[in-house]
This record gives structure tokens, C-alpha cells and sequence, in this order.
């Protein structure tokens, strides 16, 4: 079980205030779960600590910690929400009860699930540390997951592959996406798990070895190429992701390039550069395979340079070049983004109502040499002791909680249509990402960003080419917008435009101008 030292062993900066809101946590947690066991028939309380544990990993403050703590107390006994409140404050007593399932209320069935659900982004879109306590929470109930009843297994297994893990993914959290993935994959498709078992087996512990070799010998080629501070990591690719490609590549191992990867951590982004080409000395490229992911980041904010070598061994390897800061970005996500303060936000002028968080997160997307200046910050993030009220919440959490829905299934339905399997990501020619529906058009990415710029819509540009208004839009487009002063919405409009934003405006301006 961890223990309150193991948590605060995790804890930047600690200070005897942090300590002591933990430990008082701690009390009230301890007195709230007093007898109760898990399905493991350990004591409750290694459910909570472990989740408080992980929250301090990932480098949460203090108060998510204590929240961490706290989170099935109100649930699961006699503690009431005033208790927490008079003890921990409003902010804390706001966490546990975003992350509390359901009050004293209960449902069964599929309806409180979905209802509880609702309530969880509801209480996101107001603070992200909600949902990254409810990610780990879950977290930690997978990682136990084989000592719960067989017939609650598969749901929750499944509902962490259709919701847990796409949130993660959406939100750039690449450690916790992976984690969850694996551990639901055996229990969500049992065969197809076997079949990807069957077909790494033979080959996993000489590819191993293999790997192991590879990132020794590239060390040394790097550090005798001159570069001085690097770190290498390697992996095996994940059993679902590598499930995911088999499916698309017939199930054919010698189609996947990047089973085996090394990470190659560096200073800077000038270094990443630096790094390509000397890992290309060294080792022979495969053709076509560099994707350079810190020039176009990938819509969930992910930066690398990705490329694909064949050793004298003729083992194919992928190998992530990528900076400290990139690199703790791809692992934690927008987790890393509640306690960092970004410096460039503080500098740019004003936020337009409708950027996104990751439009936010990747200011210089498709500007020429942002890179180049970015080498020249030498400043590494500033850490904020203190964890700021309200942090950078994303466009389509802030819609879900916003949006008043008819049922709790249709808001469920709603949540894994809409936003996880079919969203685009769209680009403005200054690079910032507008996040729209598939199928949607240019008036719909018109009016996303601004109404004025809707209204007055002339034409379209999409990657450089004239379109016309019914072209659909598709994923990375560059959308530019001509407007002209006399250009206005017409009845055809409502024809092209398919989010409700740009239907309802189409609609306003229509009926004020015939009432006018
Ligand atoms: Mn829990």
C-alpha cells in the first residue's frame, strides 16, 4: 500500500502547507472507508492512496492530491459535503464532488452510468483536474480489474476503450492512454488479444534484445557525433495499438515498422534536427518515413520527429526525436498543462472566443521557422507553486458541459459520436485549429471563428485552391475565408452548414432581416 511519505517523495516544491492538507486527507479518507475492503479484499484506503500517489507523479498540486484522496469519501460513507467544505475549502470540496459518481441517489442500470457520466464533463468543463482524477481513478479500478465480478468486467473494460481511452487521447495524455488500452484489450476482444500474443511471442525476446543493442549502439554514435545532453528510451509497441495496426495491415507483422522504438530526448528543437541527421548517418533510412510532427503537430498537440531506420541487423526501428518539454507533453497531455505556464500565452494578444485548446497549444503551427525560434528561448516552463483557480479547459468538454441534452443515452450517444469518432480538425492559414464535425463545410469553419467572418462569407480557399461552399471539409485542411463587405447569408446557406453555431446564426440573420 503507499504511504503518505511515497506520495510526498513525488511532491515538487513541498511545503509544510501541502503536507498538511494531505495529511488531514489522509485522516478524513482513513475514518471514511474504516472496515471497507476492495474486490482484492485489500483495505479501501490502497484504492485512494494509489491514486493520490499517481496524481503526484504526474505532477499535480497539492490540492488535487488531497481531492485524489478524498474522492470516493462522499460516495462510499458517512461524510458529507459540508465536512469536506468546512475542511478543505470550496476548491477541493468542487473536485471530489466533479469526480463523486452520484449522490445519495441511486440508479441501475445503463442510465446512471450515462447520467454519471454527463455530470463528470458537466464538472470538466469547468475544471480539467476533475477529469484527470477521474482518468487515474480509473486508472488504478483497471489495474484491479481482474479481482471485480466477471460480469461487471467487460462493461467497465468496455467503457474504458470507448470513453476513458478516447478522452485521454483527445487530450495528448499518451501514458495513461496506453496504460488504459492494454489493460481493457484482453477483456473487451479476448481472441483477437490471443491472436496478437500469438503472433509477438516468438519473436518479443529477441526483439528485445535486439532494441536493447540498438539504443546502446546508438548512444554511443550520438555522443561521438558531439552531442552531450541526450536521454534514450525504448518500447515495444502497445498490444492494442499494435492490434489497431494489424487490423489495418492484414494482420501482416512484417508491415509494422514500428513495433520496436527508441526515444531520443534532447535540448533543444535545433538538436532534434541535429539528431535526424546524424541517426541517418549512422543507421540506413527507410525511404518515405519522416514525419516531422514539431514542424505539423499532430491535432492533439503531439510533437516528435518521427523516422524509420533498418539496422546492419536488419531490425526495423522507429526512433522519436524529441525535447524535454515535448516529451513530457506527449506523456501527461494537457495534465502537464495545469501546472505549466506557458510563457508565449502570456505575450499574445487577446484569445478569440472560439480558439481551441488546440489551437492554444500550438501557436506556430505552419508559420516558417517558428522553429528556429524557439531555439533561442532558453527558459525552460515556470513552474507555479500554486495551482491557478482555472486552467485551459478544451473547446468540445466546455460544449458537453454547456449543452442542455434531452436524456442521459442520447448524451452518451452524443459524447461518442460527436466528439470522439467524428470530429475533424481544421487549419486556419495562421495555423490555429478549429475543431469541427465531419462533414462540415467552410461556412461552418467560417462562422467557428468568427460570426462577422460568417455573415460576410465571399468564398473559400481549401489548401491553397479555390472551392466552392458545399465542398466538405476534411482532416488538416487549410481553410482560408474570403469576405466582402455586401456579401450576406442566404436560404441556400442553411443547405452548406451543418453545426448548429453556423444554422443558428444563418437562421438570426434571416428573420432580422425580414422583420427589418
Ligand atoms: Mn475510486
Amino acid at each position: 500500500m503507499m504511504t503518505l511519505k511515497s506520495i510526498f517523495s513525488k511532491i515538487r516544491d513541498l511545503t509544510s502547507e501541502d503536507k498538511e492538507l494531505i495529511t488531514q486527507a489522509h485522516q478524513v479518507a482513513t475514518e471514511a472507508h474504516k472496515g471497507q475492503k476492495r474486490y482484492s479484499g485489500e483495505p479501501y484506503m490502497s484504492h485512494v492512496l494509489d491514486v493520490a500517489f499517481k496524481l503526484a507523479d504526474m505532477g499535480m498540486g497539492a490540492k488535487t492530491i488531497a481531492a485524489g484522496i478524498l474522492h470516493d469519501s462522499i460516495e462510499d460513507s458517512s461524510i458529507s459535503s459540508d465536512d469536506i467544505q468546512t475542511q478543505f475549502g470550496d476548491e477541493v470540496l468542487f473536485l471530489v464532488e466533479g469526480v463523486t459518481k452520484l449522490g445519495s441517489v441511486r440508479y441501475y442500470g445503463s442510465d446512471r452510468h450515462n447520467e454519471s457520466l454527463r455530470k463528470l464533463f458537466v464538472a470538466t468543463s469547468r475544471d480539467i483536474r476533475v477529469l484527470i482524477i477521474k482518468l487515474v481513478d480509473r486508472l488504478h479500478n483497471m489495474q484491479t480489474l481482474e479481482y471485480v465480478p466477471v460480469q461487471k468486467q467487460q462493461r467497465i473494460a468496455r467503457e474504458t476503450l470507448e470513453i476513458y481511452v478516447a478522452v485521454a487521447h483527445r487530450l495528448g495524455m499518451g501514458r495513461i492512454r496506453k496504460e488504459l488500452e492494454d489493460l481493457a484489450f484482453p477483456y473487451v476482444y479476448p481472441k483477437e488479444y490471443e491472436q496478437v500474443l500469438k503472433l509477438t511471442k516468438p519473436i518479443r525476446k529477441r526483439s528485445e534484445e535486439e532494441l536493447e543493442k540498438a539504443r546502446k549502439s546508438l548512444q554511443k554514435g550520438l555522443a561521438e557525433a558531439g552531442l552531450r545532453d541526450f536521454h534514450t528510451y525504448s518500447r515495444v509497441k502497445g498490444l492494442y495499438s499494435l492490434f489497431q495496426k494489424l487490423k489495418r495491415r492484414d494482420w501482416d507483422m512484417d508491415r509494422i515498422h514500428d513495433f520496436l522504438a527508441i526515444r531520443v530526448v534532447v535540448d533543444s528543437v535545433e538538436e532534434c534536427y541535429r539528431t535526424l541527421g546524424i541517426i541517418h548517418e549512422i543507421w540506413r533510412p527507410m525511404p518515405g518515413r519522416v514525419k516531422d510532427y514539431i514542424a505539423f503537430p499532430k491535432p492533439n498537440g503531439y510533437r516528435s520527429i518521427h523516422t524509420t531506420v533498418i539496422t546492419p541487423n536488419r531490425t526495423i526501428l522507429e526512433i522519436q526525436i524529441r525535447t524535454e518539454e515535448m516529451h513530457h507533453d506527449a506523456e501527461y497531455g494537457i495534465a502537464s498543462h495545469v501546472i505549466y505556464k506557458d510563457e508565449q500565452q502570456g505575450t499574445k494578444a487577446s484569445e478569440s472566443e472560439n480558439q481551441t485548446w488546440f489551437g492554444s497549444l500550438i501557436p506556430s503551427l505552419f508559420r516558417p521557422f517558428a522553429w528556429r525560434e524557439s531555439t533561442h528561448e532558453k527558459k525552460k516552463p515556470e513552474l507555479l507553486v500554486k495551482e491557478p483557480h482555472k486552467s485551459r479547459i478544451p473547446q468540445w468538454i466546455q460544449e458537453i458541459g454547456d449543452t442542455e441534452h434531452d436524456g442521459a443515452g442520447a448524451f452518451v450517444d452524443e459524447l461518442k459520436q460527436d466528439f470522439f469518432t467524428h470530429r475533424i480538425f481544421v487549419f486556419t492559414p495562421e495555423g490555429d485549429v478549429v475543431d469541427l464535425p465531419v462533414g462540415a463545410y467552410p461556412l461552418d469553419f467560417a462562422y467557428a471563428i468568427h460570426s462577422e467572418i460568417g455573415d460576410g462569407t465571399s468564398g473559400a480557399k481549401v489548401n491553397s485552391k479555390l472551392v466552392s461552399l458545399d465542398t466538405e471539409l476534411k482532416n488538416g485542411d487549410i481553410v482560408e475565408i474570403t469576405t466582402q463587405k455586401n456579401a450576406h447569408p442566404t436560404q441556400k446557406w442553411l443547405d452548406f452548414a451543418k453545426t448548429s453555431l453556423a444554422r443558428r446564426r444563418i437562421r438570426t440573420y434571416l428573420t432580422t432581416k425580414k422583420n427589418s
